[in-house]
Formats: C-alpha cells, structure tokens, sequence
C-alpha cells in the first residue's frame, strides 16, 4: 500500500525551501527547466517496498535487488557451429590435415570416447567439446568428407575457433543485474538463462490523477458553450501506464473549494504522487493552487520552458499520509511536456529505478528555419525523416500551440531547443527525442 514503509517517512523529511536553499539564484518565477529537474530530483525519495513476481510478469518492472549468477552460462564449452572438433595442434602452417572422424557429438548428448592427434568428432552447435578438442571447423570448409574421416584445408581456421568457452556469457558468482534495473525482454531471458523462475521487484508506484475546471466536460456529456472534453486524463492515463504506474483516475473536479479538498485528500490518503491538470496559471479561479498550499509543502513556478510555463510541485498531507504532488498546467501539450521533461524522471526515481537517465538525445539536421528566443527551453513537436540523400533531418510540425494536441499525435519526436539558444537556421543542427524505441 502507499505510505507503507515508516522508514521512508523518516527519510523524507527534507523541506522543499531546504532542497531550493542550495541552489544559487533561485526565482521562482524564472526557474531555468536544469533548476527545476533539480530541485525535484534531490526532494523525491523512492518508495521502498517488494513484492515477488515470476519472471514473464517482471517485464517493465523494476528490479528490487542484484542478481548475482548461481550458474555457469554457458555450463560446459561447447560448439559454436555444426562440423568437427579436434585439437588446433594438430594444424600445420600451409598444409592440409586429414582427420579420422572417431564419432559423434550432439547439443544435449557428449561424445563421451578420447579424441587422439589426427582424429575428430563430429560436433552440432550447442554440443559439449570433447575433452580433448579446443577448435571446430564448420562443415562447410572442409574438403573430402566421408564416414571415416573429413580434411581441414591449409588457413581456414585457428586453434580456439568456433568454440564458446564456459561461463563466457556469465560467469558463476559475477553480477548479471543489478538492482533498480528496469526490466526489459533480453533480462527476463538473461534471468530464464540462469534458472531463475522468480525475482523480487519494487511494487508499482500509485498515482491518482484528476482534471481542474468547470468548462471540462465528460466524454458523453454534452459540450455546453464554451466548453471542452477533458482530454488531459486520457493522455496522462496513457502516459503513465506506459511507466509502469498503478493508476487512480478520479475524474474531472470543479472548481470548488469543497470538491479540490476532497479530491486532494482522497488523492494523497491513497497514491503516492499525485498529478493534476490545469488552474496553476495566474488568473484562473484559483482554487487548485490555493487547496494546494493549504495542504502541504507547496511551490508555485513559472518555469523557463515553453510549452509548460506554470507549475506546481510539492507534497501534501492528509490525514497522517502523504504523496507528492505535480500541479501541470491545463492546456494538453503542455501538460505532455511537463510530464515528460519533468515528472517522468521523478516518477521513476520514486518508482525505484536507478541510473534514470534522460531519454538519448539525437542532433540531426533542422529542414527549416525555427523561431526560438534565448532564456527558456523549447519543446517543439517534430517530424523525423530521411531526405532524398539518405540523412536524417527534422522539421515541426504546423501550429505548435501549447493547446494543439494534434501537434503531438502528428509527431514522431521532440525537438529541443536550449534555454540559451536563439533562432535555428535551416541546416542548422538541432537535438531530438525521438518518442518510440526499438524496446
Ligand atoms: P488552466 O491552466 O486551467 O488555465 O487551463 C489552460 C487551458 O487548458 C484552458 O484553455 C483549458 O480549457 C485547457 N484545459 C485545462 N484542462 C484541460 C483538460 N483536462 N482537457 C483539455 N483542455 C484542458
Ligand atoms: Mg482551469
């Protein structure tokens, strides 16, 4: 359950204004995005708590301790190829070498006889090397082969050739994984490889998500005037099932005093962090915000991005409990961008995860000129393509508008352009993340 482990109580007792007091001309209404991750990466701690999974349901997970090898992989030497094993000694600089071929070994089945000088065994991959034999040559570089015996051809192979030694894969007793790993598909098979049906991993990270505003509507209600879909939920329920999250979609709120309080407690009483779209801004009817720093250890920024100027973070309490707290902005691409560039680190940082790098960053060729101005972090939508020479180049896509969500769901990357950064000359290069990978 959340707020489960009174050690992580202990542990985040740290206080915001201790976190921000380190860091040297902080303005809240100026945060540069590097000050702001910052800020949230030292204040966040991560949730500590284990469950065992087997390892088909360990994928995406989070591993929860190392994994240290009980096993040789591969347990014997064996054959990299189908064809014969016999010993490199026997080779001779430029000259041919006939073999006796003294029997057979098969992947599952040893050859269990001696191999002398001038003899060999015929061996399938995966086969387990006669004792005496360091070398194969596949089948298809031999000369003469017949049911008594096959010649090895001057210069084809070297002693120690197409042979995979024991444990070269992973030695018994050495690290095969290491603890806050996220596990993806070649793990839960490394994991298979070594016999290990079971792993213990950190439990999901719950987080309870709502919209703010009374000009949202449901889908199946009726858009009255002036009214929208609320469409936040659904690309924040995307996005953070695509974590790993346990989520809690509590709807949309009003903005009423009475309803956020409710939703805020409800909210902190079962998550551990907890994610709001929209009413940060200046000038909305600001109950969110208000609700917000009534509730906990709560700062409001204007961040140097753009999309995503406005932004709360914090934690708040209820009831003995606490989650953290990220108030995005309400307009949808910001509220994707803040999420990405700003939440998702920290959620898995929480989650357990070590080493939680920011996504690889490519620099490629901009199409376009870009309009950009010096003193904020751009995120432009882009699409990423191979022009008629065969080089990757980048160009936005139309309207980036903080409320166009087409832009998004057009785009096949970000494109990001640095805070110091001015205009962007076409040719010029550009960074770019790209939102799909090959795991
Ligand atoms: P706010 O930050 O509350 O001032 O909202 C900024 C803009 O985002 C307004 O145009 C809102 O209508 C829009 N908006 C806020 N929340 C949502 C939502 N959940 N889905 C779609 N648009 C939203
Ligand atoms: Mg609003």
């Amino acid at each position: 359950m959340p707020n489960d482990t009174p050690a992580e109580s202990e542990t985040t007792r740290t206080t915001l204004s201790n976190v921000i007091s380190c860091l040297s001309d902080y303005d809240p209404d100026a945060l540069p995005v590097p000050d702001a991750q910052t800020i949230i990466r030292q204040f966040i701690q991560p949730i500590n708590a284990v469950e065992k999974v087997a390892i088909r349901s360990a994928l995406d997970r989070v591993l929860a301790a190392d994994i240290v090898s009980p096993i040789n992989v591969p347990s014997h030497d064996n054959s990299a190829m189908d064809g014969y094993a016999f010993r490199g000694s026997d080779l001779q600089k430029e000259q041919d070498l006939p073999l006796k071929i003294v029997g057979t070994a098969y992947a599952g089945r040893a050859y269990e006889g001696s191999v002398a000088s001038g003899e060999c065994v015929r061996i399938m991959t995966g086969a387990v090397m006669p004792l005496e034999c360091d070398t194969v040559i596949p089948q298809e570089f031999t000369r003469d082969e017949s049911e008594q015996g096959v010649t090895i051809p001057a210069g084809v192979v070297r002693t120690g050739d197409n042979r995979r030694l024991k444990g070269e894969d992973l030695a018994i007793g050495t690290p095969a994984l290491q603890k806050g790993r996220i596990l993806r598909p070649a793990d839960l098979g490394l994991l298979a490889s070594l016999g290990i049906g079971e792993v213990p991993v950190q439990r999901r990270l719950r987080v309870a998500f709502f919209s703010t505003g009374d000009e949202l509507r449901s889908i199946g209600e009726t858009l009255d005037e002036g009214c929208v879909y609320d469409s936040n939920r659904y690309t924040l329920h995307g996005m953070l099932t695509r974590l790993g999250c346990d989520i809690v979609d509590m709807g949309v709120i009003k903005d009423d005093p009475a309803a956020l309080e409710a939703a805020f407690r409800t909210a902190c009483e079962n998550a551990d962090a907890i994610i709001t779209s929209g009413g940060v801004s200046v000038g909305a009817a600001d109950y969110t915000k208000q609700m917000m720093a009534e509730l906990g250890d709560v700062t409001f920024w204007k961040i140097g991005m753009r999309p995503g100027r406005p932004m709360a973070f914090g934690k708040i309490q209820s009831h003995g409990k606490e989650a953290y707290l990220f108030g995005l902005p309400g307009n949808p691409v910001a509220v994707m961008v803040t999420f990405y560039f700003l939440a998702r680190q920290a959620l898995l940082h929480m989650a357990g995860a070590s080493a939680v790098e920011a996504p690889p960053m490519l620099r490629v060729v901009s199409k376009a000129a870009i309009r950009k101005r010096p003193g904020r972090t751009e995120y432009q939508r882009g699409i990423l393509s191979l022009n008629s020479d065969g080089i990757q180049e980048v160009r936005i896509t139309g309207s980036q508008g903080s409320g166009v969500l087409r832009s998004m769901s057009e785009a096949n990357c970000m494109v990001v352009l640095e805070h110091d950064r001015a205009e962007v000359k076409a040719g010029d290069l550009v960074n770019v993340i790209l939102f799909e990978g090959l795991i």
